[in-house]
């Protein structure tokens, strides 16, 4: 027997990082909402499902702050007050540093603490009705409003059908929006380092033809131990190897690669790995559907930028919809959606397209392509414009920001 629940502004599915910030910042503006995850949110928030740390830009924190998490977040943040570019340890370093009444470039967090604090808000906020675990087996999308089938016999109903699905996203697949789409057949290797070294709070991005190792100040441990989020590229026929090494041979291949940087090291969690590949969908709307996050748009994660930019899907989304909100509009209206598909448009494509130039530039084998890399960084380094630029890239504040992730 199908039983259905009380219709809400926005049906959205999936129920990560993404897809949980946008349910509280449409919320924060009025807008109701189901949120459905097939995953169960005490597995998502568990220790060990999600080890990762994602670096959140200025932009996506200011974000975070103006819908209610900035209590909860805050003593879980690292400041990044620094990136340091360099070709395999060699001189010739490129260095991004504000001055000092310009803040920082950033902050660390761990994705369970985000994950945490998200669920947490979610949970205690009325406008959203959270489904979790439960699995959706069918979509319909009609004139009037969008439906979701609910394994549990349940049929939830809204104005607006959301994908936050993440890179394989069925609501995606069955409205038949083309991706362009191309694997690195690379893996990327993380886990945490303590270390004796204090990393003050610089971030290094440190480039192998290989793939890119990446260094990312995280808060010191509970007895004031140092820590690192690592993020280490290897080539898909190496990964399995460098997996299955002992801690101490694995943290000997570390140190091959980023020298006595941070001293003595050791791990402080179970290593995990995630295949890389760049996605992007040119149209990420439909009829009664958007796409958000990942679903939309997958990437290499070296830049840091992917939940970035699905943060920056979210605070344009909810302009939007508020705006259509106020002028008595449809939310699923065609000419609402298509906003929001071209106020998105050039942001994607540009960090998009820099995310995978920047590791191609830097995966060219040879000591004649790594002597041209170090020649262009020697001259970014001389040119204060420049590095401004990919300065307020990577704090997000660069282009036409919604009001959510202004300050
Ligand atoms: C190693 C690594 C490091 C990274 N570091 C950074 C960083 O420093 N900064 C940064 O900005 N980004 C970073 N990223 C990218 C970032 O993690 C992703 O862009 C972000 O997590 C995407 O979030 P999402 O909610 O869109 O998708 P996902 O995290 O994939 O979430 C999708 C959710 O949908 C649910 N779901 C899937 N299918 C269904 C279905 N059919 N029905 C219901 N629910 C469904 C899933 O259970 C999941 O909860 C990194 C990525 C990697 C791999």
């Amino acid at each position: 027997m199908t039983q259905a629940t009380q219709k809400q502004d926005l049906l959205i599915l999936g129920g990560g990082l993404v897809g949980m910030t946008l349910a509280l910042a449409a919320a924060s503006k009025g807008l109701s909402c189901h949120l459905v995850d097939r995953a169960d949110p005490s597995a998502l928030t568990a220790e060990g499902f999600d080890g990762r740390a994602s670096a959140i830009s200025t932009a996506s924190w200011r974000l975070f702050r103006n819908i209610g998490l900035e209590q909860a977040l805050e003593p879980h943040g690292c400041d990044i007050a620094a990136i340091a570019v360099v070709d395999q340890m060699k001189p010739g370093r490129l260095d991004f540093r504000p001055e000092p009444h310009e803040g920082t470039l950033g902050r660390m967090f761990a994705n369970r603490q985000l994950r945490i604090a998200l669920l947490e808000a979610v949970r205690s906020q009325p406008l959203i009705s959270l489904h979790a675990p439960v699995d959706v087996f069918e979509r319909t999308r009609g004139e009037f409003g969008v439906a979701a089938r609910l394994s549990d016999g349940r049929t939830l109903e809204a104005v607006l059908m959301v994908a936050a699905e993440g890179r394989g996203s069925p609501a995606r697949e069955e409205a038949d929006l083309k991706m362009a789409k191309w694997d690195y057949s690379h893996r990327a290797i993380i886990g945490g380092l303590d270390h004796s070294k204090s990393h003050e709070n610089v971030a290094w991005e440190i480039f192998y033809p290989d793939g890119p190792f990446a260094l990312l100040p995280m808060l010191d441990g509970p007895e004031a131990q140092h820590r690192s989020a690592l993020v280490w590229t290897v080539a898909e026929q190496d990964a399995a190897g460098v997996m299955k090494l002992g801690d101490r041979a694995f943290l000997a291949e570390v140190e091959k690669r980023m020298g006595n940087l941070l001293g003595e090291l050791s791990l402080n969690s179970a290593r995990s790995s995630y295949p890389l590949s760049f996605q992007h969908t040119a149209r990420i709307v439909d009829d009664r559907l958007v796409l958000v996050g990942d679903s939309a748009h997958g990437m290499h994660p070296i830049a840091g930028q992917g939940l970035n930019l699905g943060l920056r899907d979210v605070g344009t989304l909810v302009e939007v919809l508020d705006e259509a909100l106020r002028l008595g509009l449809d939310l699923g209206d065609a000419q609402v959606l298509k906003r929001y598909e071209e106020w998105r448009a050039l942001d994607s494509f540009m960090v998009m397209g820099a995310t995978d130039s920047l590791t191609r530039v830097f995966g060219v084998r040879g000591k004649s392509a790594s002597a041209v890399r170090r020649f262009g960084m020697a001259g970014i380094q001389r040119l204060p414009m420049l590095k401004r630029f990919f300065m307020d890239e990577a704090r997000g504040v660069s282009g036409k920001l919604p009001e959510l992730l202004r300050s």
